[in-house]
């Protein structure tokens, strides 16, 4: 289905308008409609191919996706048509390593980035959340609930997290 969204066709172009294509779900897929999306300094270095040459163009940038489920596929169950929900810098994984048998898909040497990635399993090009929807695969969506400010809950999906993670993983007491 045709999708709006913000992107840039090289890593110079400035930021423009620019129709995509979203899948339909398919049955393990949930359709989001968007409702904000942080802007990460990773976003700005992979638009302007800072990070080694490696950015694949047209590129739709944004990876702190926070909206509301507006489809599921048959065969997904964790979320509701309505339910708020978020999605980070990673859409899928190989799902068989041993990472992706232990639940840590994100240290998976076939991940899949939210965008600016190439897409083993629909082809073409992943497209992140700079866009009016997004399909993905209910294991890479996460709910967020419903009494928190919803535009503040798209940073968490990087940067939250990636402070988060450390803190808890070392158990970092005040002091
Ligand atoms: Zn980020
Ligand atoms: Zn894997």
């Amino acid at each position: 289905m045709k999708s709006v969204a913000y992107g840039v066709e090289n890593a110079t172009s400035p930021v423009a308008l620019m129709n995509i294509e979203r899948r339909e779900p398919g049955q393990h897929d949930v359709l989001i409609d968007i409702m904000y999306c942080g802007i990460c300094h990773s976003d700005i270095h992979q638009a302007r191919n800072e990070w080694g040459g490696h950015s694949l163009y047209p590129m739709v940038p944004g990876h702190e996706i926070v909206g509301r489920v507006s489809k599921v596929g048959s065969h997904a169950k964790k979320f509701k048509v309505g339910q708020l929900v978020g999605v980070g810098c990673m859409v899928d994984s190989c799902r068989h390593c041993e990472a992706c048998q232990d639940g840590v898909e994100q240290y998976c040497d076939d991940s899949v980035f939210t965008y600016n990635a190439r897409d083993p399993k629909h082809g073409g090009l992943t497209f992140g959340g700079y866009a009016e929807r997004i399909t993905v695969d209910e294991n890479f969506v996460v709910s967020v609930p419903e009494n928190l400010d919803t535009k503040a809950v798209a940073p968490l999906l990087c940067a939250g997290i990636t402070l988060y993670s450390p803190l808890k993983h070392w158990n970092v007491q005040p002091g």
